[in-house]
């Protein structure tokens, strides 16, 4: 998966690349016009000639001299313009006029980048993930049963989730709560989560989203086959970090303690993190130990998800 580092750099070199391609096609076309036209060689000659004139024009004080010769510069500029043109042949136009594409602005980087990387990264992820699928607009309430249950309503209560998770990324920064997604399966935990995901992207915080099998057998390999902790630094220094499906991975003594330190190396740091799970309290803390769960309940806001799966609904709806 690409973050947001690579693609920054991936930003900046198609930049490059786009400018050295226009350049490279400018030159081509002005070389082949040069062969057919000789004019304009004769008027880069004399423009050349003037150029090493005109400095020591101006040391000689002769006005009238210096006034002809930039007068005849002026001329020639524009009739060489006038024959490039004629011949449809254009200097590469820069894609973005704030930087001229050199991506920088007083040493900052431009918003052409930033746009570029932004894109970059949700095309990367939605090769892998349904992020077009799932958006705020798309969570279809209808699903969800308007009525009472021991559980409460599922419709009022999705309804309060919806609306919680569009505040959540819309008043987003990288000191907001972290948030603890239970229920069963096909409730609407994974939509809503890249929902936020989806919106956090576009506005360009640095999020990591994975299911918890991918995450942390991403670190794991890192750690035993590569002798690096990458995908570790990445996941608890990102602005978000979304953990998808936490149960379904294999629990080794070294996976526990690894989630560990990310949850909590988030927490003190005060980053938020969103974690998905099927699992209950309880189970949390069989699975993962007691340490991990008292950090979700002291540090997490736990949102119970409740209704029928909606996977299997829309399924027959299919049939
Ligand atoms: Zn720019």
């Amino acid at each position: 998966m690409l973050n947001r580092e690579t693609a920054y750099s991936l930003a900046f070199e198609e930049q490059r690349n786009a400018l050295k391609r226009k350049t490279a096609l400018y030159e081509k076309a002005l070389e082949e016009l040069k062969a057919k036209n000789n004019r304009i060689d004769e008027i880069d000659r004399t423009l050349k000639a003037l150029g090493a004139k005109i400095g020591i024009t101006v040391l000689s004080g002769d006005l009238k001299e210096l006034d002809r010769m930039q007068k005849l510069i002026t001329a020639l500029a524009e009739e060489r313009d006038a024959i490039l043109q004629k011949n449809g042949v254009t200097p590469a136009e820069f894609s973005c006029q704030l930087c001229k594409d050199t991506g920088y602005i007083d040493g900052k980087v431009c918003s052409c980048i930033k746009d570029a990387a932004k894109k970059l990264l949700i095309k990367s992820l939605s090769e892998e993930l349904p992020l077009e699928e799932c958006r705020f607009e798309r969570f279809d309430l209808k699903y969800y049963p308007d009525e009472d249950t021991p559980a409460g309503n599922p419709r009022r209560r999705m309804e309060t989730l919806l609306k919680l998770c569009k505040d959540y990324a819309e008043s987003f920064s990288p000191s907001s709560p972290s948030l603890l997604f239970m229920g069963d399966a096909g409730l609407g935990k994974t939509h809503l989560s890249l929902s936020i995901v989806y919106e956090l992207l576009s506005r360009g915080f640095d999020v990591i989203y994975g299911s918890a099998y991918n995450l942390l057998s991403a670190m794991e390999n890192d750690h035993f086959q590569n002798r690096t902790n990458e995908s570790f630094s990445a996941a608890v220094t990102c602005d978000l970090l979304v953990i998808d499906d936490l149960g379904s991975e294999f629990v080794s003594p070294y996976i526990q303690s690894m989630f560990y330190n990310v949850i909590n190396t988030r927490l003190l740091a005060n980053r938020p993190t969103i974690i998905n799970t099927n699992l209950n309290m309880k189970e949390i803390e069989q699975r993962y130990s007691a340490r991990i769960s008292s950090r979700f309940i002291g540090g997490y806001t736990a949102k119970k998800f409740i209704g029928n799966d909606i996977r299997q609904i829309k399924m027959t709806e299919k049939k």
